[in-house]
């Protein structure tokens, strides 16, 4: 990958977009984002001008010739790295199951995933919420990444084609040609998608090394950074960072097409039909068509009681991992 010869082209295209947002990002709601989306999509092929919101916070109209425009002046050329980044892994679709059960806040998926992309603490791509369904139930604990869905809003949005849908499963973001317009953070419903306001952690380290689109590595600022999957690793055969670093048997992850998954922890291998058939298996918000690649099983017979601590694990994790 020739960096040199691409860094103009990426200026001048950043430095027009980043004079505003989309009203979206900054306005829409989680739930109601992925409308946002497709309206944006609908609009675009009426040819209606396109509201934005400037850096100064000013809502503007632009034309939306200057975004195909924009979608024009992003290198038509994929390096090798890139485009091994979108072909992905023949004959896998990989799916995650997240057992809610297990999960007690140890957060070692947080500080594996951290560690692994070079992220600051507050951009973790993945994150362990508190849950309450209501005052009568008991709160539990939930890990939320990118649900890599089937039918991606932020892969539609994208005007560019930074972002894609592999083959094998993973929504990736190819941060050579993001310019940072921020379309995709709106339309996720999942809200799973975080723009670099600020310098690499480890700018001056990564300096120079080839961009790799499966670790998303050297980051960049103005870009978009989220989940990838842990895709690297399923190149080497391996379980995704955050799976193999949680203690308490959390994750399963493996290959539809095999009907299997094998948990992280343990390394016990069972069918996943029969694992989601059993234990009640969901997705997130599936009444949205979105088709997350992730299942969550609820948190019934919870094998470990919910302590709500000041998240010791966490900084734990962080101090392992050297951030
Ligand atoms: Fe895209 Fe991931 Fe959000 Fe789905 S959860 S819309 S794949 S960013």
């Amino acid at each position: 990958m020739d960096n040199k010869e691409e860094k103009p082209k990426k200026k001048s295209r950043r430095d027009f977009i980043q004079q505003m947002s989309i009203v979206g990002a900054g306005t829409v709601l989680a739930g109601s984002a992925i409308f946002a989306g497709y309206s944006y999509q609908k609009k675009k092929k009426q040819g209606d001008r396109i509201k934005v919101l400037t850096a100064n916070n000013e809502l503007i109209e632009v034309d939306k010739n200057d975004i195909i425009k924009l979608s024009k002046s992003v290198p038509a050329d994929l390096t090798e790295m890139q485009k091994r980044g979108r072909e992905g892994i023949a004959g896998k679709r990989w799916v995650w199951v997240i057992d809610l059960s297990k999960c007690r806040n140890a957060r070692k998926c947080m500080g594996a995933c951290i560690g692994a992309h070079h992220l600051r603490p507050e951009q973790c791509h993945i994150n362990v919420l508190k849950m309450e369904e209501s005052e009568h139930t008991p709160p539990y604990y939930m890990p939320k990444p990118c649900q890599h869905c089937d039918n991606p809003p932020c892969v539609a949005v994208c005007p560019v084609d930074a972002t894609f849908k592999r083959p094998d499963g993973p929504v990736l973001i190819d941060n050579e040609r993001c310019i940072g317009c921020r379309f995709c953070i709106a339309a996720c419903p999942y809200s799973a998608r975080m723009f670099q306001w600020t310098s690499p952690l480890k700018e001056k380290e990564d300096e120079g090394k080839i961009y790799d689109v499966e670790l998303n590595l050297p980051e960049k600022k103005g870009t978009i950074t989220k989940c990838l999957m842990s895709a690297d690793r399923l190149r080497e055969s391996k379980l995704p960072y955050c799976v193999s670093a949680c203690p308490n048997g959390v994750y399963y992850f493996g290959d539809e097409n095999e009907d299997a998954v094998t948990n992280g922890t343990t390394k016990e291998t069972v069918r996943l039909s029969k694992l989601l058939e059993e234990n009640a298996g969901y997705r997130l918000m599936a009444e949205l068509g979105t088709k997350p690649r992730v299942y969550y099983l609820p948190a019934k017979n919870k094998s470990y009681p919910f302590q709500d601590k000041d998240k010791p694990e966490a900084k734990e994790s962080i101090k392992d991992n050297n951030i």
